[in-house]
């Protein structure tokens, strides 16, 4: 009994940050569903999600409304779903240029939290016109502010600090709950800080590559010597692509790649002939296939000890 008992609370307590109504998306046409008679919180990308599902739990209904194979970066909303976002009681915003759409669309200013505004003075800019695509999409660059600000888990937490006075103010009569699941989640979140702050030390004496350039603030925090190539986890590198690998590789002796997803197979052989082994840090800006937000995170940093301790 004492056991069930105590596997029940634990379900209660791993179930306090599970999404409650929101589905991704299944296409370019977003599918707006009905009001619930609840505030409407809209959100630019799943961190945000996930944080807001977290903290305010059933007090909103939080919509992320970018589809699945998307990257929320560089998603183009179609009308109805820029309708739901003017008609939303509250916006989060990613901030650092994440939300491309929004410079072309007029937003209710009163309804729209900057979540990375308390560090905008500390934003990487990148100087890089390469552009490329991955998803429907169509091309782009990583050129102008780096916006993949969450995996320095230290400016996720002040994200999710963000997120709870904006929802406090939305729904004062849940304040207490908000203020108590807002320190939980930063709890969680400072102690992955901890954790891959104790890997730095590690960190500094191995050159790395990333697949994709959205690790700026993972290397700035975290003190990663990184260089990244334009890679996608699900693509093959074809011969160009392992020539950028091999220019890289030949100023900067890395040992490891780091990939936003797993890699194909093929892919790991081929960079482990030169002498590269995989691990996956999966920035997680849409929605994971399975797991949440945090448990994407845990496997990220459990991946990186695992690798570097
Ligand atoms: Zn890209």
């Amino acid at each position: 009994m004492k056991l069930r008992f105590f596997l029940s609370s634990l379900l209660v307590l791993l179930g306090a940050c599970k999404p409650s109504s929101t589905e991704p998306g299944d296409g370019k046409s977003v599918a707006v569903p009905a009001r619930s008679g609840k505030p409407q919180v809209l959100v630019a990308n799943y961190p945000l999600q996930y944080f807001a599902q977290c903290i305010a739990g059933d007090a909103v209904e939080v919509r992320f409304l970018a589809p699945k194979d998307d990257d929320p970066a560089f998603w183009q909303p179609d009308d109805a779903a820029i309708t739901a976002f003017q008609n939303a009681d509250l916006i989060l915003m990613n901030g650092a240029t994440y939300s491309k759409w929004a410079d072309k669309v007029t937003l209710p200013e009163s309804k729209v939290v900057d979540t990375s505004a308390a560090f905008a003075n500390t934003f990487i800019e990148i100087n890089d016109a390469t552009t490329h695509s991955h998803g429907p999409g169509g091309a782009h660059s990583h050129s102008g502010t780096a916006f993949t600000t969450w995996v320095d888990f230290n400016q996720a937490a002040m994200q999710a600090q963000a997120v709870g006075e904006a929802l406090t103010k939305l729904v004062p009569d849940a304040k207490d709950v908000i203020a108590k699941n807002t320190e939980a989640l930063k709890d969680e979140l400072e102690s992955l800080d901890d954790r891959m702050s104790a890997l730095s030390r590690r960190l500094v004496q191995h050159p790395l590559v990333a697949s994709h350039p959205v690790y700026h603030y993972l290397a700035r925090r975290y003190g990663l010597n990184l260089k990244s190539v334009l890679w996608e986890p699900e693509t093959v590198p074809d011969d160009n692509a392992m020539n950028d690998l091999k220019s890289i590789l030949a100023g900067h002796r890395a040992r490891w790649m780091i990939w936003e997803g797993e890699p194909a197979k093929e892919s790991v052989e081929k960079i482990a002939a030169l002498g590269l082994k995989s691990v996956v840090f999966d920035p997680c800006g849409n929605v994971p296939d399975s797991g949440d937000f945090m448990t994407v995170m845990k496997a990220n940093v459990e991946a990186m000890e695992k690798a570097f301790q």
